[in-house]
């Protein structure tokens, strides 16, 4: 698959973007990051919007051998209650959208009152659109924060 790579000046420029559109038409009292790839954009709009509340949930897949198909496994829940509260889920790219199904009906389960999700990136495929986003790409992307810079000496 090709590939396509972020710089940190992409990044940070897509994350003042979904802050300003999370401003004007969603203003969250929480945001949930989701691990590991949400969690750098959930920090920094976190600051961005005024100091807000950042809860991490952790989701993985395994195959699960006898009846072969993906089942998803929370490897770190959600700590305590979100009762009325409006709620943004930030990951880095929804793909196949199975970790952001997951993690919607847990934020719903913990007593959510409204439930958006902002995204860096999107697969034209996936099945969960985020409500917000920046990316749109077929390619797997590389993001800055998995990239280790060159460095060249003499
Ligand atoms: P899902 O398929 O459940 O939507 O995506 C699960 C996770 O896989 C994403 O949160 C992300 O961490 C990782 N992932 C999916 N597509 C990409 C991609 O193109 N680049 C990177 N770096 N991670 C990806």
């Amino acid at each position: 698959m090709d590939k396509v790579y972020l710089t940190w000046w992409q990044i940070d420029r897509a994350i003042f973007a979904l802050a300003d559109e999370l401003r004007k038409n969603f203003m969250p009292d929480v945001i949930v990051g989701v691990a590991r790839g949400g969690l750098i954009p959930a920090v920094r709009l976190s600051h961005i919007l005024g100091d807000l509340e950042v809860k991490v949930i952790d989701v993985k897949f395994y195959k699960d051998i006898e009846e072969r198909m993906e089942k998803p496994k929370i490897t770190i829940p959600l700590h305590g209650s979100l009762e009325g509260k409006k709620v943004v889920i930030v990951d880095d790219v929804s793909d196949t959208g199975k970790t952001l199904e997951v993690v919607i009906e847990e934020v719903k389960k913990a007593g959510a009152k409204d439930v958006k999700v902002a995204c860096l990136s999107m697969k034209p495929w996936t099945k969960v659109a985020p409500d917000f986003y920046v990316f749109r790409t077929d390619k797997w992307i590389v993001f800055p924060w998995e990239e280790f810079p060159v460095v060249v000496r003499e």
